[in-house]
């Protein structure tokens, strides 16, 4: 692949930002990876993992009654709600964790914010036998309780970190030490196409099947691709794996829904395309969101899985190059999203998913009938039940 050769960049985007002890890491990953890639025993495997394990292929479902309400473009919902664990993040996890297996590593790590990439990594690892360790900042610890009972109920150890602002970006700086100390024995797990080269490319490998099953889907049920495909933006997983495999079909309009939050006026949001400017995180260079003197600014939304400060290095490009457009959805947008789908069609969808839904009804209003705009609804909102209550006043 062109980016694989050009050692992971996407234009100015990407690359190896890393202390010199993490590249021999790097460099046996990007090798494990190529050669599994050019293995079908690997990719059938996967695929077993997809179908029987993980309720592969989701559904690509018509929101009947969405459209009607709408009055425009006939929108359909891409049902990763319905994937083991409740989110795409089982996709990421299956893949990575049996590269890790195939590696020979004896030890899995990742990190986590909310808890849901932790509690998919935690599902693979149990599944595959592997011992997995979890990296969490210990405000998120307090705030998502009931994830981190998930992950040891399926086995895994939670490490809370105290660094810093004590959240996500803190938790991958702490696993990133620990794999460049355990790296012969460790496998490093990432949650996002975020990171150092491989990982951007890796991740979005294995969320493809989000993309390549719209299109099967769509020409199955509709004859023909969609005209817009929408999907919410934190890390940019599930959105470069519904873009990647459209990347070519330049009809197709692609467009990424990122956190709000209170507006991008007030400076509380998570907006990193829409606002943000490049720089260097993870290992990586991508937009950021920093202050003057160039430090990681705090990030706000009411979903916790979009509340980051950077943002995949492929998006970055994509956005330069406006192959894909990116918008702001606030958080009350997301919430009378969530409302309306919950009234409508009998989904709770997960409140970064809501900002897709947001995004996509906002278009489909404008466009012609006979048009189709498919977003990918991410997660269940199982897991934020009682963020929706308490901005309703409600006490649970
Ligand atoms: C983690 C998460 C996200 C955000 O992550 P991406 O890497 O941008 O996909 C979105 N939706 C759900 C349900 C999540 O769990």
């Amino acid at each position: 692949m062109a980016e694989v050769a050009s050692r992971g960049k996407f234009g100015p985007y990407g690359g190896q930002f890393v202390p010199e002890t993490l590249m021999p890491a790097l460099l046996e990953l990007e090798a494990a990876y190529e050669d599994a890639r050019a293995d079908p025993r690997f990719e059938a495997e996967l695929d077993d993992y997809n179908r029987h394990y993980g309720g592969r292929p989701t559904p690509l479902y018509f929101a009947r009654r969405l459209t009607e309400a709408c009055g425009g473009a006939r929108i359909y919902l891409k049902r990763e709600d319905l994937c083991h664990g409740g989110a795409h993040k089982f996709n990421n996890v299956m893949g990575q964790a049996l590269l890790a297996r195939r590696m020979g590593k004896p030890r899995m790590i990742a990190e986590t914010g909310a808890g849901q990439h932790g509690v998919a990594a935690a599902m693979a690892g149990a599944v595959l036998g592997i011992p997995t360790e979890v990296y969490m900042g210990s405000v998120d610890v307090k705030r998502q309780a009931l994830n981190v009972f998930r992950m040891r109920l399926l086995g895994t150890q939670v490490h809370a970190v105290d660094g810093g602002s004590q959240t996500l970006k803190d938790a991958i700086n702490e696993a990133l030490r620990d794999w460049v100390t355990n790296v012969t024995m460790t496998y490093y797990c990432i949650g996002s196409v975020v990171g150092p080269h491989p990982y951007p490319t890796i991740v979005r490998d294995f969320q493809s099947v989000i993309g390549r099953e719209i299109k099967d889907q769509a020409r199955e049920q509709m004859g023909r691709l969609p005209d817009l495909l929408v999907a919410c933006v934190g890390g940019g997983s599930n959105s470069m794996g519904t873009f990647a495999p459209f990347l070519e079909d330049t009809a197709v309009e692609l467009l990424g829904a990122e956190a709000g939050g209170e507006g991008i006026e007030t400076g509380r949001h998570a907006a990193t395309l829409v606002a943000g400017r490049p720089g260097v995180l993870h290992g990586a260079r991508s937009y950021l969101l920093q202050d003057e003197d160039g430090q990681i600014a705090d990030t706000f939304s009411v979903s916790a899985g979009l509340d980051y400060p950077g943002v995949g290095p492929q998006l970055a490009y994509l956005k330069d190059t406006k192959r894909a457009s990116f918008t702001a959805v606030t958080d009350a947008q997301a919430l009378e999203a969530f409302h309306t789908l919950a009234t409508l069609e009998g989904i709770l969808p997960a409140l970064e998913s809501a900002h897709a839904v947001f995004a996509a009804m906002q278009r489909a209003r404008e466009m012609d009938r006979d048009q189709v705009v498919v977003a990918t609804l991410s997660g269940r909102g199982d897991k934020d039940v009682q963020t929706v209550a308490r901005s309703m006043g409600v006490e649970l």
